[in-house]
């Protein structure tokens, strides 16, 4: 029996939340279990881990946004494109087709004002029994983590970055 599915948080300063994210929905994968992520925020820039999600035909991934919205032009843009990217969230949940659902950077997206906590604690308790949630990014709000079956905070003891060490392909996209 799988139960219910679960709510997974995945946040704090510290390095690893959409990776973590990324390996759970590998595990899921490798079960045939029917898997959909949804990115937040991020734009073109080609990950190493979207690239692998491509070849398994049961990963659905969705990527609308417009990379950092503080280099937005137009602020109007990335709230659009943050709309657009939850829609897809409700529908993909709504769908009760799914096993697992990553919503990558959805905190940062409620964070900015694009997405309210009350519309993502609805789809909680909208969501099929059948599917599991998976919620990225810093700044995790209370009432999300309150709702949360299991959450993460990953801590930031030290990144290269600050050392001015470039990112590194492979490691950090
Ligand atoms: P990853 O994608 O490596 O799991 P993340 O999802 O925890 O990281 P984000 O906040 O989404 O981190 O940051 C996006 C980018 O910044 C990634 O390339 C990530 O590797 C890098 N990064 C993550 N944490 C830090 C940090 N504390 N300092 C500098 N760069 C970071
Ligand atoms: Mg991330």
């Amino acid at each position: 029996m799988l139960g219910r599915g679960r709510i997974l948080v995945n946040t704090g300063s510290g390095k690893g939340k959409t990776t973590a994210a990324f390996g759970t929905v590998f595990r899921a994968a490798g079960h045939g279990q029917a898997v959909a992520v949804v990115q937040f925020i991020k734009g073109e820039w080609s990950c190493g881990e979207i690239r692998a999600a491509e070849r398994f035909p049961n990963i659905q991934v969705t990527r609308i946004g417009a990379g950092y919205t503080w280099l937005a032009d137009d602020p109007e843009v990335p709230r659009s494109l943050a709309r657009e990217a939850w829609d897809k969230c409700c529908e993909l949940a709504a769908s009760n087709e799914f096993d697992l659902l990553v919503m990558d950077e959805l905190n940062c997206a409620v964070a900015e004002g694009f997405v309210s906590v009350d519309e993502v604690l609805r789809l909680f308790e909208a969501k099929p029994a059948r599917l599991s949630v998976i919620i990225t990014g810093r700044d995790a709000k209370a009432e999300i983590i309150a709702a949360a079956d299991t959450v993460t905070e990953m801590h930031c003891v030290k990144h290269a970055f600050y050392c001015g060490v470039p990112a590194r392909r492979g490691i950090e996209y």
